[in-house]
């Protein structure tokens, strides 16, 4: 059988090991007598792993106690909706760098709450293939909160840890696709989310970390229970029935992740896998990668020849060779290679000796 690689953003790639593991448990537990997708989110089972996969979460990112980590459902998109809510209560303002599609998107969800919405800077003219930059004159007293995406998916730009805007008001940070693949500081923000289904295992289950003395300060009447992160601290996951699968296969993702060395090594090997990709395409004069260099993403991988029908068609063309998904987003076409932590070099390797080869063919 052909080996294959699977470039897609989302949902994306899980490790090899984490697959094995599932499939050897998911037949019934000699204790429970139930596979894993048939217990109680209420059995002493399930507690067992949402304590654990909470617990190795705070370890990998060095999250401290004055912050909450809840597993909750309905995506990154219902952050956009869950932050504003909770957190954008007393100017109802909200301040957003427009870095990409899904910056955008959070803040159309923000003004259809009601909430007003001023975008700082956007670099949306020039295909934001460079970061916005945080005005001088930001005051942050204005607002509830700054929003931004640290690694645009679409696009490819990435607010890496150093180059973070630098507020001194509330930040909150859409990790949704770059969490654990590269360190950030907790600390340096307020509220951090993220889908699970890019980095930390299958669609379904959504991390987010906050505040809680932030939290407490707040007023959340009108609040719906459902949309309030203290219900979901308050009850550890499970004030409703909570997304099993998708949260026991994310603890065994953290699991592989801590066993390959934690973030620090995942880092390393994600700044290897795509030095060797951006390397391969900066020298090409077939491909070019659009990004800013320092802006660019480790986790999602966005070029093209210049010509988006032959793009298209390159790609197709992959799937021959068992590389999948490398369409660029529909919004924007091209390429996208999506290296997240459990894409193995081989990919990386695999995906250039092909890229070359058309090259010769046809540069
Ligand atoms: C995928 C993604 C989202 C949306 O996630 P859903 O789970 O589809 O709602 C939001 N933000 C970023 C940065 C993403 O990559």
């Amino acid at each position: 059988m052909m080996t294959t690689y699977n470039f897609s953003a989302g949902p994306g790639v899980l490790p090899e090991a984490v697959i094995t593991q599932i499939k050897q448990e998911f037949e019934k537990n000699e204790h429970t007598h139930m596979s894993i997708v048939e217990i109680s989110h209420r059995s002493q089972q399930f507690q067992t792993i949402v304590a654990n996969a909470e617990q190795k979460l705070r370890q990998l990112m060095q999250i401290p106690d004055n912050y909450g980590v809840v597993f909750l459902q309905g995506g990154g998109s219902t952050q956009f909706e869950m932050l504003p809510l909770n957190f954008a209560t007393k100017q109802q303002k909200i301040a957003f760098l427009d870095s990409g599609n899904f910056a955008a998107k959070a803040g159309e969800a923000a003004q259809q709450l009601g909430k007003s919405v001023t975008v700082l800077a956007s670099t949306k003219p020039t295909h934001y293939q460079s970061l916005p930059a945080l005005p001088q004159d930001f005051d942050a007293t204005a607002y509830d909160y700054l929003h931004i995406v640290t690694n645009n998916t679409i696009e490819g730009a990435t607010f890496h840890q150093n180059n973070l805007p630098k507020t001194t008001g509330r930040l909150v940070a859409d990790m949704s696709s770059n969490i654990l693949a590269e360190p950030y500081q907790v600390t340096d923000f307020d509220a951090i989310f993220a889908g699970g289904q890019k980095n930390l295992g299958p669609a379904g289950v959504t991390v987010a970390i906050i505040k809680k003395d932030w939290l407490a300060e707040q007023d959340l009447t009108g609040v719906g229970p459902m949309m309030r992160y203290q219900n979901h601290i308050d009850k550890q996951s499970m004030y409703n029935t909570s997304p099993v699968f998708a949260i026991y296969a994310l603890d065994l993702v953290l699991d592989w992740v801590i066993a390959q060395g934690g973030v620090a090594a995942m880092h390393e090997r994600n700044l290897a896998k795509a030095n060797r990709l951006y390397d391969y395409l900066d020298q090409s004069g077939f491909y070019t990668a659009p990004v800013e260099k320092s802006a660019r993403s480790l986790t999602n991988i966005v070029f093209t020849t210049g010509d988006l029908a032959r793009d298209k068609l390159i790609a197709k063309q992959a799937e021959t060779q068992g590389l999948f998904n490398l369409a660029g987003h529909r919004s924007v076409g091209g390429f996208r290679a999506s290296l997240y932590n459990a894409q193995p070099m081989a990919a990386v390797d695999a995906l250039i000796t092909f890229l070359k080869k058309v090259e010769a063919e046809q540069a």
